[in-house]
Order: C-alpha cells, then sequence, then structure tokens
C-alpha cells in the first residue's frame, strides 16, 4: 500500500461556513480537536473545524514529546505540523475564527457563534477547545507579560539565550521545559511551592543531573522585577514569607492550565472550575454533543 503524501496535501476551503449546514462543528485544533476531526471525516460527516489560532494546540508550545505511541521523541512544532498535514489528506476545513457563543436551537441542532458575529448552523458539536495558562499571581506579572515573563519556553527560550532565568511550577511541563532551558541559558532555577514534584520521576532524576540547574523549593515568586525587560523576581518563602532578591532575565510560567470553554457557560454543565462534565461516552449535559481533551472533567 502507497502511503499518503504529507508534503503536498492542501486545505479544505471553508467557503462560506455560515451558509451550509454541518453535520458536526469541532472546536479546538489541539489534538483532541484533531483526532475528532480524522474520526468525522472517516465516517463521511460533513465536518468543520473552528480554530482561533493554529493546528496543534498547546503541542505547537512543547519542547519535545516522549510519551507519543510510534515517536521516541517528537519536537511539538513537528507533530503539530504532522496535525495539520493529517487533516488536509482528509480535506477537513479548517475556518481560523474563535467561538465566542453557542445557541441551541428547538430544532435540536445548533448555532455556532464566532466572534465577528457569522453563526453557522451544525446538527452537532463536539468540544475541544483545551486550556490556557494560568498566570503568576505576582506583582508586575501584567507589566512584563511578553517582556520577560513568558508561558512558552519553545517559543521565547532562545531570547535569553547565554542568560538566567527561571522556570516557576512542579508539574510534567515545568520539569520538561526546564530541561530544554537548560540546554540554551546559562542557568535554570526552578521554583516550586512545595518540595514535592508532581513531574514524572525519570524527567526529574535527569533535571536534577544539570549542572546548571538550581531548586528554590517551598518559595513562590511575590513580584517581578524590571524597568523595560524583567531584571529578577522576589521569592517568598511559604513557610517563614521571608522574602530574597533571584537576579533572573526571564520567568518561564508552568503552573497548570484553565480550560477555555467561556463560549460554553450557560449552555453545557461544568464544574466549578469550568471544565465541561461528561459521561464515560464524553457525552456533556446537552447529550450527542461530545466535549474532549484539556476542558473536560
Ligand atoms: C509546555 C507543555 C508541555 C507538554 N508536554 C506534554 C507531553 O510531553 N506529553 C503529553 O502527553 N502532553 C503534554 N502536554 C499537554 C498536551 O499538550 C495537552 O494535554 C493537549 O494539547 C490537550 O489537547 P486538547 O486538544 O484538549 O487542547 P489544546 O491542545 O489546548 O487545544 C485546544 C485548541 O482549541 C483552540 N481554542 C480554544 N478556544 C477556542 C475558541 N473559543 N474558538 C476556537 N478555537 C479555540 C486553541 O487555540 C487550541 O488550539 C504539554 C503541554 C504544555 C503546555
Amino acid at each position: 500500500m502507497n502511503s499518503p503524501d504529507f508534503t503536498t496535501a492542501v486545505s479544505a476551503s471553508p467557503g462560506k461556513p455560515w451558509e451550509e449546514e454541518w453535520d458536526t462543528v469541532i472546536i479546538g485544533g489541539g489534538p483532541g480537536g484533531v483526532s475528532a476531526g480524522i474520526y468525522a471525516m472517516r465516517t463521511q460527516l460533513k465536518g468543520l473545524l473552528i480554530e482561533k489560532s493554529y493546528i496543534g494546540g498547546q503541542v505547537s508550545l512543547t519542547n519535545a514529546i516522549e510519551n507519543f505511541p510510534g515517536f521516541l521523541r517528537v519536537e511539538g512544532m513537528d507533530l503539530a505540523q504532522r496535525f495539520d498535514q493529517h487533516l488536509k489528506l482528509f480535506n477537513l476545513p479548517v475556518w481560523n475564527k474563535t467561538v465566542s457563543a453557542l445557541h441551541p436551537q428547538e430544532s435540536g441542532g445548533y448555532l455556532v457563534e464566532v466572534s465577528t458575529g457569522e453563526k453557522v448552523p451544525t446538527r452537532t458539536i463536539i468540544i475541544a477547545s483545551g486550556g490556557s495558562p494560568i498566570r503568576l499571581p505576582a506583582e508586575n506579572e501584567e507589566k512584563f507579560y511578553g517582556h520577560g515573563v513568558s508561558y512558552c519556553a519553545i517559543c521565547d527560550g532562545h531570547f535569553f539565550r547565554e542568560r538566567p532565568v527561571c522556570v516557576v511550577g512542579g508539574g510534567g511541563s515545568a520539569v520538561q521545559e526546564a530541561e530544554y532551558l537548560s540546554t540554551i541559558c546559562s542557568r535554570v532555577t526552578i521554583i516550586h511551592r512545595r518540595e514535592g514534584f508532581r513531574a514524572q520521576p525519570a524527567a526529574l532524576s535527569r533535571l536534577r543531573e544539570k549542572p546548571n540547574v538550581d531548586f528554590k523549593l517551598n518559595y513562590v515568586v511575590s513580584e517581578v522585577l524590571g524597568d523595560d525587560t524583567v531584571t529578577g523576581v522576589i521569592l517568598k518563602h511559604v513557610q517563614t514569607g521571608e522574602k530574597e532578591e533571584l537576579a533572573v532575565a526571564a520567568v518561564f510560567v508552568y503552573l497548570g492550565r484553565q480550560p477555555n470553554t467561556d463560549f460554553a457557560r450557560g449552555v453545557v454543565e461544568m464544574d466549578e472550575e469550568g471544565l465541561i462534565l461528561v459521561d464515560r461516552r464524553m457525552r456533556t449535559s446537552l447529550g450527542c454533543t461530545p466535549a474532549c481533551g484539556h476542558g473536560s472533567a
């Protein structure tokens, strides 16, 4: 069997999607939405995927992935490009818009509204809108956002080549991205509010062996310092409240994700964090309209 040509596939045009009736509209082009899109096209549904930025979702923000079967290690950007090519091969139209509201219709279908006002009629919706980073709760975070406070090491790390940086967080993403930063920055300090890490032990051991990585445990960042760009952070000990200054050129934040589900509020049942509640078959309170991925619980 010939393998498909991943290099020459082109996007199916969404045309004027509000003038058509779709079998399913998939919201989000991360791994969840892309998987849903592939299945929709394989079952010959008339599907449309709406993505507000780019195909790949959080995968594109990841340095490397080591737990995707079939790939010992794959760069996030490479995997995201493969997702994009896969959708093209299956002729799934992708519309580059932000979904702003869902309107259930008495007839049983829905109108999916986007932020520019168009409303797309569809029989079903698949919600795969994932999550966004939880912002660092520190003074001046907003002032330095994009000027040394970053939520994406793979996007911004190279601006701080050979300079000291810190990583805030204790989960898998924090440890993984700190390892990447340790290969380009002069020194990486991990700031974590506890002793224990949620990251995988193997990844943590690898990080501990790096000669240019330090750990500040039981600390939080209370303030970001700088003029035009970041020059340091104030660390606060969580038990004693004692403060100390750490000189860094950038702060990379990995404190977890919050669900991108505001557009479905009041329409679909959610928990207090905004995660869409699903049953064992991933069905939401709207019945056949499923949700998947980082935005569902
Ligand atoms: C730094 C980092 C490292 C990671 N490393 C790993 C790893 O090594 N292994 C692993 O298994 N997982 C890893 N993850 C987690 C993994 O990336 C996520 O679990 C996965 O991407 C979730 O997929 P998703 O499809 O649910 O959502 P997402 O990837 O969040 O995709 C959701 C998509 O929906 C779009 N969207 C959101 N709202 C709207 C809207 N209103 N309208 C239109 N589009 C919208 C977004 O733009 C986004 O493209 C990592 C995550 C990060 C941030």
